[in-house]
């Protein structure tokens, strides 16, 4: 919904498809997105096909209730259907969660003394600037104070 919303405001229409017939957006995103003239929702929808010759030109999507498949016209598709932690070289090196984030203590260390992990790679809640340049702080005041005095 963050990045139909901001779409939203320099295009004329935004086609949201999505394989539910529901949101799992928090209520104040959907309320806005639903409340944005230019903001469609296409329900219970998987895109099938890309189409054009030079750009983008259609998309075939995929009713799954229907199983039936229309054309649309669009000038360009984002994709925007979840994240995965970019921690794969961590892997079998420190502890990480069942989605592949950095499991770390209070300080940021890992289960591996003396190496940290902070931002978004972080087995936490909450992702954004704010939270990942507070970690970067507290980790290396910890490294400091633990390693370098
Ligand atoms: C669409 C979108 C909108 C967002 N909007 C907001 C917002 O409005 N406000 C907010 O606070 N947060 C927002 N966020 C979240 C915010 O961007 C992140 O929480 C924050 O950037 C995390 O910082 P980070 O340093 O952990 O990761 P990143 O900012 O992703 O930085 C990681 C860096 O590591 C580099 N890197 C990766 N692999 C390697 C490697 N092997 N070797 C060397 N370098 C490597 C990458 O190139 C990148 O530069 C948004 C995120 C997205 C995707």
């Amino acid at each position: 919904m963050t990045e139909a919303l901001y779409l939203a405001n320099l295009v004329d229409e935004v086609l949201v498809i999505h394989r539910r017939d529901k949101l799992r957006a928090t209520k104040v995103l959907q309320d806005r997105a639903f409340a944005k003239p230019n903001i469609r929702f296409v329900w219970d929808s998987i895109v099938k096909e890309i189409k054009g010759s030079d750009k983008v030109e259609k998309v075939v999507v995929e009713n799954k209730k229907a199983g039936e498949r229309t054309e649309l016209e669009v000038d360009g598709i984002f994709i925007a259907i979840g994240v995965v932690p970019n921690s794969e070289i961590f892997k079998g090196k420190v502890h990480m969660d069942s989605q592949g984030y950095i499991v770390t203590d209070e300080n940021m260390e890992t289960n591996v003394k003396g190496v940290y992990a902070v931002g978004d790679v972080r087995s936490k809640k909450l992702r954004q600037v704010v939270t990942a340049v507070a970690e970067g702080a507290i980790a290396a005041s910890h490294a400091a104070e633990t390693y370098f005095s």
